[in-house]
């Protein structure tokens, strides 16, 4: 019998590639989603519950329905921008509903659980290359509900033996090779959709927030990796879980950061095409430099981000913005 994963947000960027990656390694992915942000046409790998994570009742239901091994959580508001002008949002948002999952994974005996959480929860470390025991200071609402997460983690792993693997992400990036899923956000805020949104005519321009960064070009470098290499290691991580590991917390980040010019150098090479550029102020909220090793992940789980090179990332991001944008 195929054992079933619940995945929240899975209709989403990152948890529809996560239930592909599932449904390839054996899992059958129930979807959990809201809609808000997420959309219908990417849920292809398994069946959909569409509810609200603070709908205790439903999630009940569902936990009853399919008795899930194991939860993965990548639902959440995930915009820094807006956390800074609605931070009450991202607080209720954020952490509440995911309180409302954990107790019912709690309350179902689902003892497995992996958490989508993020480098914004250090804050402006000074360019330091980040690592799983550098001290978080979040510098926005955005990173500070998710590092509220990963305490009450810690706490239900205390008191109810519930066992999680939390992975800090970095810059998620590209899109399923085969474009049956891929990024698309309404509305679309991240530096590489948009840049291919400026490039094929879509938006007059794109925007680079801040010059006058203490980086070498004076724009914000970020580690990007490949939306398949970061849901992989979920999938290694629930095998983890599975072996009966136990906890821990694992930063998915390629080692290597780019800036914001040196993103859109590389989308001029691979596309062939110029991106019309404005130059903006700074946006509230963004460290000037976010990089992390994933030698713990390489070393504990075996991740091998195969496909996390900045010119195959904007490669098949650029496949799927020609092909497949979603339209409900
Ligand atoms: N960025 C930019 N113009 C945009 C969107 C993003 O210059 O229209 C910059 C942003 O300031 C950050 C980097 O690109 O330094 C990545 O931003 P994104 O929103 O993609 O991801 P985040 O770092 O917020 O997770």
């Amino acid at each position: 019998m195929s054992k079933n994963v619940l995945v929240t947000g899975g209709a989403g960027y990152i948890g529809s590639h996560a239930c592909k990656a599932l449904r390839d390694a054996g899992y059958t992915p129930v979807t959990y989603d809201s809609f808000v942000t997420g959309w219908r046409e990417a849920v292809k790998f398994g069946p959909l519950e569409e509810g609200d994570l603070m709908d205790r009742d439903r999630l009940d239901a569902v936990f009853a329905r399919w008795e899930p091994i194991a939860v993965m959580h990548f639902a959440a508001l995930s915009l820094v921008g807006e956390s800074m002008r609605n931070p009450g949002l991202y607080w209720r948002h954020n952490v509440l509903s995911s309180l409302s999952l954990i107790e019912a994974a709690c309350a179902a005996g689902c003892q497995n659980f992996v958490f989508s959480s993020t480098c914004a929860t250090y804050g402006d470390q000074d360019g330091v290359v980040l690592n799983e025991t550098t001290p978080q200071h979040p510098i926005n609402a955005y990173g500070g509900s998710k590092r509220a997460i990963e305490d009450m983690l810690r706490d239900f792993g205390a008191s109810h033996g519930l066992n999680s693997v939390i992975f800090r992400y970095f810059n998620v990036a590209g899109a399923d090779p085969e474009a049956e899923v891929g990024e698309f956000h309404q509305p679309e805020t991240h530096l590489i959709p948009l840049m291919l949104d400026a490039i094929d005519g879509r938006r007059p321009a794109l925007t680079v927030f801040g010059s006058d960064y203490p980086t070498a070009d004076g724009t914000c470098i970020r580690d990007y990796v490949h939306v398949c290499d970061l849901v992989d290691a979920h999938v290694l991580g629930l095998k983890w879980l599975e072996a009966g590991k136990g906890s821990d917390v694992f930063c998915l980040g390629s080692g290597k950061g780019f800036s914001v010019r040196e993103v859109i150098a590389q989308s001029q090479a691979v596309t062939n095409r110029e991106v019309p550029i404005i130059e903006g102020d700074r946006r509230p909220g963004d460290a000037a430099v976010l990089v992390s090793g994933s030698t713990k992940a390489e070393r504990d789980l075996g991740w091998t981000p195969k496909r996390s090179n900045l010119t195959t990332m904007i490669a098949d991001a650029w496949r799927w913005h020609q092909n497949g944008h979603y339209d409900s």
